[in-house]
């Protein structure tokens, strides 16, 4: 065929009329159908991952716990309960993806696994949204952190429970499958339990109507959301998501709980067991005898209580845990700051007795280890402004000296001893 007479294999379009034309063996493509073919491939591979079944490289529990271990300080008890609970509720899903597969095919057991949502009850800024946030991202699932005590019941002022799935979808990208098996971190539960034993006459809709809200999205329903949230956009269209494989991680301070368990243990003793299992109480520990009933004399509806099954807590951070937290974790926030003035040329050199000064500093102002940034953040003000513009200094040395002073320069009773 002569260079004037060739047309496109597909479209039949001449040589002349296309800007380009690529030629095969027998046959030639031209530039229109090149961009054409490149959009059904993609739109295919879409749908193909669309309709993939997900596969998870299903983490055993102890390989769980020791990632877990880089990055959290302490808190042996709940990580191990965690992992557990994140293991089986993934191995939960994986077994219904392989009887979907299945389907048709007879199974050889009609057991089935229910879901095991999670309660962490531990003071503020122990480790609680680290520890979801860690286990989210080493599994590669969507996370998204919801604040209850915003929730409201549907209908009333603030957020409707809804609103939870909506930023959960939002973070996997409105890619649905994703966001159906992602993880959500619900922090201060305990803020939403019944204000009173006593129904009174005023509805308690952020309190009691939340929690029977978040029932149905714990146990697993089919809820339609509106992908952009909120009640702004009543337009848009709602998206129906199948919480069945969500896993729902509840935290929660719980303040004055232990007095509730305390005098549980102390009913229990008059029963059976007085003897040596109450002897063995460890009182200055008592958050780890916690049980679903505490949390149900604490002010939550048994149905909620019952459909959070895993029950696990975190232990304050003594002076100890504090240290290790500002200099071990894989991120540790001391290494950051080492990070911080590397990328401007700088090295950073912190005496060991600065960083006892900040622990201490961050009990005496009862933050926890919230508090440790926030003290780093005075201590180094004044060095992180000098250091970007400094000529040739190539090294910032912190002292105890320099560092208790700048806390009192830059601290004018901003953090005060609580
Ligand atoms: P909460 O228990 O209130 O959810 P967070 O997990 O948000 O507390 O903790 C706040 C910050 O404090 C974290 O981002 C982390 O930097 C630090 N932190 C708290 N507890 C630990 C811990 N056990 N190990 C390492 N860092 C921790």
């Amino acid at each position: 065929m002569s260079k004037e007479n060739r047309k496109c294999s597909f479209c039949g379009r001449e040589d002349k009329s296309v800007d380009m034309l690529i030629s095969g063996i027998n046959a030639h493509i031209c530039n229109r159908c090149v961009d054409q073919a490149q959009l059904i491939v993609a739109e295919e591979q879409k749908q193909k991952k669309k309709d993939e079944i997900p596969s998870f490289k299903l983490l055993k529990p102890a390989e769980l716990k020791s990632h877990l271990d880089n990055y959290v300080i302490g808190q042996d008890d709940a990580k191990k309960v965690l992992s557990v609970a994140v293991y089986n509720h993934y191995k939960r899903i994986a077994r219904s993806v392989e009887d979907k597969s299945k389907a048709g095919q007879q199974t050889d057991d009609d057991v089935e696994i229910e879901k095991s949502n999670i309660v962490l009850v531990g003071e503020t800024g122990t480790g609680k949204t680290l520890m979801a946030r860690t286990i989210a991202k080493m599994l590669k699932v969507p996370f998204c952190i919801a604040d209850a005590t915003v929730l409201t019941e549907a209908g009333y002022v603030g957020e409707d429970v809804e609103s939870i799935l909506s930023r959960l979808l939002q973070v996997a990208d409105y890619d649905l499958a994703a966001a159906e098996r992602g993880i959500v971190f619900i922090d201060e539960v305990d803020k939403i339990a019944r204000k009173s034993d006593n129904p009174s006459i005023t509805r308690d809709v952020s309190g009691e109507g939340v929690q029977q809200a978040l029932l149905k999205i714990l146990e697993g329903a089919t809820v339609s959301v509106p992908p952009q949230g909120g009640r702004k956009h009543p337009e848009q269209k709602m998206v129906q998501i199948n919480t069945q494989n969500i896993l729902f991680i509840c935290g929660g301070a719980f303040d004055g709980i232990e007095k509730r368990i305390s005098s549980r243990l102390k009913t229990n003793a008059i029963g059976y067991n007085v003897g040596n299992e109450q002897q063995r109480i460890d009182r200055d520990n008592i958050l780890q005898y916690i049980a679903p009933q505490d949390l149900k004399s604490f002010g939550l509806i048994p149905e909620l209580v019952g459909r959070m099954p895993v029950l696990s807590y975190l232990n304050p951070l003594d002076k100890d845990a504090l240290r290790k937290i500002l200099t071990e974790p894989k991120n540790a926030l001391i290494k950051q700051y080492f990070k911080l003035f590397e990328l401007d040329g700088i090295k950073l050199k912190v005496d060991a007795e600065v960083y006892d000064f900040i622990v201490e500093k961050a009990i005496e102002f009862k933050l926890g280890a919230r508090g440790l940034r926030s003290i780093c953040e005075f201590i180094l003000l004044d060095a992180m402004y000098d250091a970007p513009s400094g000529t040739d200094q190539t090294e910032v040395h912190i002292t105890l000296e320099y560092a208790q002073q700048q806390l009192k320069i830059n601290n004018p009773g901003r953090l005060k001893v609580a």
